[in-house]
């Protein structure tokens, strides 16, 4: 399918009169409608609840959107749960799904009373020795072997860090009963950007048939069944996109076929879906800074791989327009380049775009997720704006671009007699 900005280039003319490129900008009527579909679509279970995966955006004005949207958060880390918590996201809107975790990062959860997810049987004692065990917890599975959808393998769950064995599970929960705790939630994460509809159904069919077997194992009370993130989005225009309907009912017929007959009717479907949330509600939006022709066509814009890490990190397909031009025929071939010092900071290689002209405003798409979040200080190049593009076309600066002061106010220049 045609890929079609969420602005013109008449909006984005307003916007960087105001606010230099590059910046992220997310629209805040995508993201809305788009929360809404995912929960209509699990309407048909009472406790459905999605936990936006704040590292995806971790920005409190878009957390707090989709928490008037009624998604809670999840959160991995100290840094995470302190943004949750200045928008007011606390206690059981927070799934604190962390691994390895720092003490500091799991007493700050303990303080918030958040949903602990714990990644390993061994955290049985962390978290008991902490004071009293929650009364609800989750924990993360590792099925082992290879994760297939028919033919298809789409991950290998045996060599990823994640989750522990459905006997460490087990263990954990016959431990967890002892020191108090009453309800249980169980969790797993085994691909990532799937665009198959077929993915959630999977997932939650196994976590649905491991519930039954750990309810009969232990008599404990699985209260949630978290089916984590891994709902992907269609970077690529000729990539089927996801069916958020269909694939709440997937996981409904799967709910009604395997724990409805075990009067298991009272588990809460979570999810924790970061990239479906946010990716495609976000642009990169940059200048063309320069042009050069030599083996190839070369278009350097003013963003680069510190603003958006994925081409160069993974050979992320990215779309991009050019903005005005989006009915031109694309007859010119350019790699899109930042200006790292780094030969991977392409957003595109020999890519059919219109002819472009120094001055050029292009929308980079499906930022939205793992965008700006992901941006680093490589070469001193300073972290982008975020703006949001409100319902009513207006738009307000939601993060300023960092500055010089930013970047060097972790050294201390006492030593060097400068001050910037
Ligand atoms: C990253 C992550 C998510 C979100 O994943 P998406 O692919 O962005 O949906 C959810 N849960 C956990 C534990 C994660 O690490």
């Amino acid at each position: 399918m045609k890929k079609t900005p969420f602005l013109t280039l008449e909006k984005a003319r307003e916007i960087t009169a105001q606010i230099p490129t590059p910046f992220h900008l997310y629209d805040e009527a995508g993201i809305r409608a788009n929360a809404r579909a995912l929960k209509e679509a699990f309407s048909w279970n009472k406790g459905f609840r999605e936990f936006f995966a704040v590292k995806a955006t971790p920005n409190p004005y878009i957390v707090k959107l989709l928490h008037e949207e009624g998604c809670g958060c999840d959160c991995a880390t100290y840094t995470e749960l302190v943004l949750a918590e200045a928008v007011g996201v606390t206690g059981h809107d927070v799934m604190f799904s962390s691994n390895v975790t720092p003490e500091k990062d799991m007493r700050k959860a303990r303080e918030m009373g958040v949903y602990i997810n714990l990644d390993d049987a061994t955290y049985v004692d962390f978290l008991a020795g902490m004071g009293d065990v929650p009364e609800t917890v989750c924990l993360r599975y590792n099925p082992g072997g290879s994760f297939s959808l028919g033919n298809t393998i789409m991950d290998m769950p045996r060599d990823a860090k994640y989750g522990m064995t459905e006997d460490q599970m087990a263990g954990a929960i016959n431990r967890l009963m002892k020191l108090g705790t009453k309800h249980f939630g169980i969790h797993a994460f085994l691909a990532s950007n799937t665009t198959t509809n077929e993915y959630y159904p999977e997932l939650a069919a196994q976590l649905f048939r491991l519930a039954v077997r750990l309810r009969n194992a232990t008599g404990c009370h699985i209260s949630f069944v978290n089916l984590s993130g891994g709902i992907g989005v269609d970077y690529r225009p000729e990539q089927p996109k996801c069916d958020i309907k269909v694939i709440g009912e997937g996981v409904r017929q799967r709910y009604e076929q395997i724990l409805t007959p075990q009067g298991m009717d009272d588990v809460a479907i979570f999810t924790e879906l970061g990239r479906f949330m946010l990716a495609p509600y976000g642009h990169l939006i940059s200048t063309v800074l320069h042009q050069k022709h030599i083996y190839r066509e070369y278009v350097g814009l003013d963003a680069c791989a510190a603003d958006l890490m994925r081409p160069a990190m993974y050979g992320a397909y990215h779309h991009i327009t050019v903005l005005g031009k989006e009915d031109a025929i694309l007859d010119h071939v350019y790699d899109v380049t930042g200006g790292l010092c780094e030969n991977n900071d392409k957003f595109a290689i020999e890519r059919s775009l219109p002819e472009i002209d120094i001055g050029d405003i292009v929308a980079i798409h499906d930022t939205g997720a793992h965008g700006h979040s992901m941006g680093y200080n490589y070469n001193g190049k300073l972290r982008s704006a975020e703006v949001l593009l409100k319902e009513d076309g207006s738009f307000q600066l939601i993060r300023r671009a960092e500055t010089v002061q930013d970047y060097f106010a972790t050294f201390d220049f006492t030593d060097f007699k400068f001050q910037y």
